[in-house]
């Protein structure tokens, strides 16, 4: 097992461009005395919808260590992987996120859940996890409901790490287990459960993406109640204190947050819950640097101005198309979306304050942002002219992308 660090940052970079800018935003907060590493996650989707592979986020990560001189670890991440796909990830990630979440409350065999429950009676009747709110009472009817609606999930991640296992023959790598992408949140009793069946299967598992309650929409702010956010955040950091005692889990496992980019309500209280109990995090906040890449070209003006314009038009022009696989994490009102018409108008501060990730900012448009963060697809359609048109405006395509890694996303987590 390659062992993660305390604090790991999943920055995803749609186009292979921003590594090196990505990296300058943790050297800063390395500066800044916290130890944080970066880990480049890029998912079978994001490179089906670009046409790029798996050895090109290998080389983009290496290239920008190199440059900078990076001398802490780093990690390349097979994002939201399955059996099916994986094979192409495997000489060149060092992470694995193993998605399951297609499996959950699908039913496990019933000899299969009688064998859980009996094996785990350490979990009927009241449990005191400290650090938790309220103690978690159990019945066995409880914990058999909760495992035949997971264990069949737990069973495919066994399956699938075996696999990746076998085909790296030997190489050490990092293990993620994600529920994330599924309609129902986890409750932390659910993940008690899911833990003690990782455990039965001797899962190496390092980080774990539960889904959180509340609404996690592509590049905007969080939709939700934040005090249930922090306390269901608390008691799930409890929960996995907890399991890496009773269970022997590696003592780095903690939760990932695959933030959809750009949670800002729930990073205060993510900081303080960790800052209270000393647990660790991955977050990804993926999606956040292709917006910067447009932010970037709006930005320089002339050319890239008119881009970014032609990349709007596009994205409201197959709007439907773009937004149907993420359905369940956008919420965008179409009233709220400015024509193409109106956008050529634009100036270039206009097009940055709409699109920029600034709540305070009267002219700042979440639908807009949202329409653009599922619109890479667009840009990629363009080929080497969109990627000539970043390489152009790298000056502030690089500013924008460092200065909102640095001050919208490391600091506000754990800096300040
Ligand atoms: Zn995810």
């Amino acid at each position: 097992m390659l062992m993660i660090e305390k604090y790991s940052f999943g920055v995803g970079d749609r186009f292979g461009r921003q590594a090196g800018a990505q990296l300058q935003a943790l050297i800063r907060a390395v500066q800044q005395g916290v130890d944080v590493v970066p880990v480049w996650n890029k998912s079978h989707r994001e490179h089906i919808t670009i046409g790029s592979d798996p050895s090109s986020v290998r080389a983009a990560a290496d290239a920008a260590v190199r440059s900078l001189d990076w001398e802490r670890p780093y990690h390349v991440d097979a994002d939201h992987i399955n059996l099916e796909n994986v094979d192409a990830f495997i000489p060149y990630s060092d992470f694995y996120t193993i998605d399951v979440a297609n499996a959950i409350g699908e039913a496990a065999a019933d000899e299969d859940v009688k064998a859980f429950v009996d094996r785990h009676s350490e979990l009927v009747g009241e449990l005191d996890i400290p650090g938790l709110a309220l103690p978690l009472i159990n019945e066995r009817g409880d914990i058999e409901l909760i495992a035949r609606k997971f264990l069949l999930a737990v069973q495919q991640a066994a399956k699938i790490y075996r696999h990746i296992a076998v085909a790296k023959s030997g190489a050490e790598f990092i293990t993620e287990i994600s529920m994330d992408e599924t309609d129902r949140p986890q409750t932390p009793r659910e993940l008690l459960i899911i833990l003690a069946a990782i455990a039965d299967h001797e899962l190496p598992v390092q980080t774990i993406a539960p889904k959180f309650t509340g609404r996690f929409n592509k590049g905007v702010d969080y939709e939700g109640e934040i005090e249930q956010f922090d306390q269901e955040f608390r008691d799930d950091l409890a929960v996995i204190a907890f399991s890496i005692r009773l269970y022997g889990l590696p003592a780095t496992l903690k939760l990932s947050v695959h933030s959809g980019s750009d949670k800002f309500s729930i990073y205060g209280p993510i900081r303080n819950a960790l800052a209270e109990s000393g647990a660790g995090l991955h977050l990804k906040t993926a999606g956040t640097t292709w917006l910067e890449e447009l932010i970037g070209l709006a930005e320089a003006g002339g050319d890239g101005l008119a881009l970014a314009k032609e990349i709007y038009d596009g994205a409201l022009e197959q709007m439907d198309a773009l937004c149907a696989p993420y359905s369940s994490v956008i919420a965008i009102d179409r009233e709220q979306l400015p024509t193409g018409a109106d956008v050529l108008q634009w100036s270039s501060d206009q097009f940055v304050a709409a699109l920029r990730h600034d709540p305070r900012c009267d002219f700042y448009n979440p639908h807009v942002r949202q329409l653009l963060h599922v619109g890479y697809k667009v840009a990629a359609k363009m080929g080497d002219r969109y990627l000539e048109m970043v390489d152009a405006c790298e000056d502030s395509v690089a500013r924008n992308v460092t200065d909102n890694l640095y001050e919208r996303h490391l600091k506000p987590l754990l800096i300040d």
